[in-house]
């Protein structure tokens, strides 16, 4: 073996090895079958240590089950259709989706996504991610495609796609509808006026602007103030019409003046007042987020919002004016306020579905299990269908045309799948009213309409080589801010078509965070890029970092945690040389140290393995690798002068423990004891990898009890000594012509001399206790 090890240049040569050897292929029949459902990264331009600290997570969990006997389905997709990565096509060619046109911008898109597929999957591969990569999909293939727009065909089917003009949410920055889990909560300065309707009437707003839009007053019913307005009518200020005031209960009497006006669409309770009480509309706002009525013609919301402000100031109908903070729903991509727009959409069904969807909740194993609540408290808090139509480009397309003269929708036949509308018609002719003219659907489907399918997309749902024995499968890994797009839309989709839930377990990873605990975003400057890292020191030093954090907490980047992980990686291959020139011959344990390590390996590894059973890898590793540094701080040492005379049971006992560390860290650190593996322990073993190796398993009777208290004593003793030599400036090898030692066994007596390089051990009468050994002991430095 080489002195030295240099992980860039071993890294390299290992994961070749893999490739050619094809050592994470899943093995249709080689044990129980665990599928992974790997989270399909989206293309959005740049990978960052947060990619690696949760796909690392996964992996760990990914080779434990393997090296367990499983037969591990770990496959790997890009998500490269949809808005992300549409914005990020715009942002790097400096135009905009709607400026170069349909066509030219898939074309566009197209060629970008080849180069950051090849940087992602590089990447990937880099990090030791163990995917099959047989098993490799991306969201815009013709095989997805079929699949996503067979999921639409079967969802309209069983009529739970829907198509309605109705409110929309809208980003009038990206001119798409959006989907409720694609808002967030954004905090921003906004003046909050009083409006005098009438003498009574007095309306408190944010969004004054809002006025030609109004189409009723509400009050609560529980308003003793306000309840002798009811029914009444009132003129809207400026804009002149006359609007009913109406009694609801979400009007929260305390809130404002307790009077509330409601226009089409301020929020989304102007949208539920809408519908429950069938209110006018009269819009305002258009798709590019600019007014339409006539007295602010082609102003945006802001400027008219100024404007009228000042109108109402001039003529007497503004009371007061605060400046406040309030909250307001962004678009999650582009922090844009949203509105709504009316339009013609498709959405899926589901919020008829909430008690089945808790249950489901109620069914997987969460871990962390507290993430569950996230789940609960979404699909609690669901107010509106699925909307999956979007006005974009890049996307895949609805299997769907609408009868020119009727409007009666058109799908495709499953078996002509995928179609592209724009490009194709459908067979015969409408069934409503005979025409055979079609108008093709231009929106394309939201991009979680399909990444939502990822466990059917893995198991070729439909498709030649349909791989049926991976579903469902057993565990989704992914990331918590995601709980309420991916997983509950997973959850939905996948319970439709199949009617069972797609995994049984699912674990949520935190994020990677930066050494200041921000967030990484490459547009704050401080996204950590992970190759030059993983080049500095190694990839599995930066897999140490990522395993140190406990699942679902966010961790922020420790370059020392890594250099924890290099050094780690250094002690592994001194061992590793050490060990190789004691190879062990036949399996011998006649001393009871060597008894006592093993006994110590077996409960370790049986610690890691519960841990690992239960998701709980920073555990297992923090196990394995005390085990390890205790083994090399103790047991090596104490071994030395038996390893020297080439004691059988020594080497046996060494190796044996070796080994087993060696398998512990693989998850871990998978190149570092892959090098050791194929340099110590390949000759003579059938598998040619530590990766497809068995992990250590130790029944408790393995354990012995006898060996553990003395080797515990023995230890103690050994430890008190070397603890003297240090304390009188003694080398730990330096020779001790004869000490004084009582009680302790025969056995114990050679270990401790041999350990400790002393010549002679006589009675002592006196002297002072070992803590722990019931041994007595007099020290003296020699004159
Ligand atoms: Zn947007
Ligand atoms: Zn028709």
């Amino acid at each position: 073996m080489k002195e030295r090890y240099d992980p860039k240049e071993s890294e390299a040569k290992i994961a070749k090895y893999w490739e050619e050897n094809r050592i994470y292929s899943f093995r249709k029949g080689a044990g129980k079958v665990y599928a992974i459902d790997t989270p399909p990264p989206t293309i959005s331009g740049f990978i960052h240590m947060g990619h690696v600290y949760s796909y690392s997570q996964a992996d760990f969990v990914a080779r434990y089950k393997r090296m367990s006997g499983n037969s591990v389905f770990y496959p790997f997709g890009l998500d490269n259709n949809g808005l992300p990565t549409e914005i990020l096509v715009e942002k790097q060619n400096n135009i905009t989706a709607e400026y170069v046109g349909r066509e030219k911008f898939i074309e566009l898109v197209e060629t970008t996504i080849k180069d950051y597929e090849r940087m992602y999957i590089e990447t990937y591969k880099r990090m030791g991610i163990s995917v099959d990569w047989n098993h490799y999909y991306t969201t815009i293939s013709r095989e997805t495609q079929k699949i996503s727009q067979r999921s639409f065909i079967e969802l309209n089917a069983m009529g739970r796609a829907y198509r309605k003009e109705t409110p929309t949410i809208w980003c009038p920055k990206d001119k798409t509808a959006l989907s409720q889990m694609e808002l967030e909560d954004r905090s921003f300065k906004s003046e909050f006026v009083k409006i005098r309707f009438s003498p009574e009437v007095v309306i408190a707003t944010t969004r004054p602007e809002m006025l030609p839009a109004c189409v009723a007053i509400f009050i609560s019913p529980d308003d003793k103030e306000h309840a002798r307005l009811a029914g009444k009518k009132v003129t809207v200020p400026i804009f002149g019409q006359e609007v009913e005031i109406l009694t609801d209960r979400r009007v929260d009497p305390k809130k404002g003046t307790g009077i509330v006006m409601c226009c089409t669409f301020g929020d989304m309770t102007d949208i539920e007042w809408y519908k429950a009480y069938n209110l006018p509309l009269r819009v305002v706002i258009n798709e590019k987020g600019q007014m339409t009525h006539g007295h602010f013609n082609g102003m945006k919301i802001k400027e008219a919002r100024v404007s009228i402000i000042r109108e109402l100031e001039e003529k007497g109908y503004l009371l007061e004016k605060e400046e406040i903070e309030h909250i307001v729903n962004v678009h999650e991509r582009c922090k844009t306020e949203i509105e709504f727009i009316v339009k013609k959409q498709w959405y899926i069904r589901y919020l008829d579905m909430k008690a089945d969807l808790r249950r489901l909740g109620e069914e997987l194993k969460w871990r962390p299990e507290h993430m569950k609540t996230r789940y609960d408290n979404w699909v609690k808090g669901l107010q509106w269908d699925w909307a999956i139509s979007r006005q974009r480009f890049f996307g895949i397309p609805f299997p769907l045309w609408y009868c020119a003269r009727c409007d009666e929708p058109m799908l495709a036949d499953i078996a002509d799948l995928p179609v592209n509308p724009l490009t194709s018609r459908p067979r015969g002719v409408c069934p409503s009213c005979g025409s055979a003219d079609f108008i093709p659907e231009v929106d394309v489907m939201d991009t979680w309409a399909t990444s939502s399918l990822t466990p059917l997309i893995n198991m070729r749902w439909g498709l030649e080589g349909e791989i049926k024995e991976i579903y469902p499968m057993s565990l989704r890994p992914q990331a918590h801010d995601i709980i309420s797009f991916w997983l509950f839309t997973t959850i939905v989709k996948c319970y439709l078509h199949t009617g069972k839930l797609p995994w049984s377990d699912v674990i949520i990873s935190g994020h990677g965070l930066d050494a200041h605990n921000k967030p990484m975003h490459k547009s704050a400057g401080n996204a950590l890029e992970p190759l030059p890292i993983a080049d500095k020191y190694s990839a599995d030093a930066l897999r140490y970092w990522a395993s140190s954090a406990k699942l679902g907490e966010d961790a922020s980047f420790q370059e020392k945690e890594v250099i924890a992980g290099s050094r780690l990686i250094n002690k592994l291959w001194n061992v590793a040389r050490f060990a190789s020139s004691n190879r062990a011959g036949k399996k011998e344990l006649s001393n009871v140290v060597d008894r006592w390590i093993l006994s110590r390996l077996a409960i370790a590894a049986r610690q890691a393995t519960a841990m690992f059973e239960e998701y709980n890898y920073s555990g297992a590793k923090r196990v394995a690798e005390d085990f390890f540094w205790f083994f090399c701080d103790n047991y090596l040492e104490f071994i030395k002068h038996r390893i020297y005379r080439g004691d059988a049971s020594a080497n046996y006992a060494l190796n044996e423990a070796f080994l087993a560390v060696l398998k512990l860290l693989a998850p871990f650190m998978p190149y570092i004891t892959e090098a050791i593996y194929l340099d110590l322990y390949r000759e003579g073993s059938e598998t040619s990898s530590i990766h497809l190796s068995q992990w250590p398993i130790f029944e408790e009777a393995s354990i012995d009890e006898a060996a553990l208290a003395e080797g515990e004593k023995i230890c103690r003793a050994i430890v008190y000594i070397r603890q003297w030599k240090h304390d009188n400036g003694l080398a730990l090898n330096a020779e001790l012509p004869e000490i004084a030692l009582e009680g302790c066994s025969s056995q114990a007596k050679d270990e401790i001399m041999g350990a400790m390089n002393i010549k002679k051990i006589v009675k002592a009468d006196t002297g002072t206790e070992i803590p722990g050994t019931g041994m007595k002991v007099i020290l003296k430095m020699q004159s």
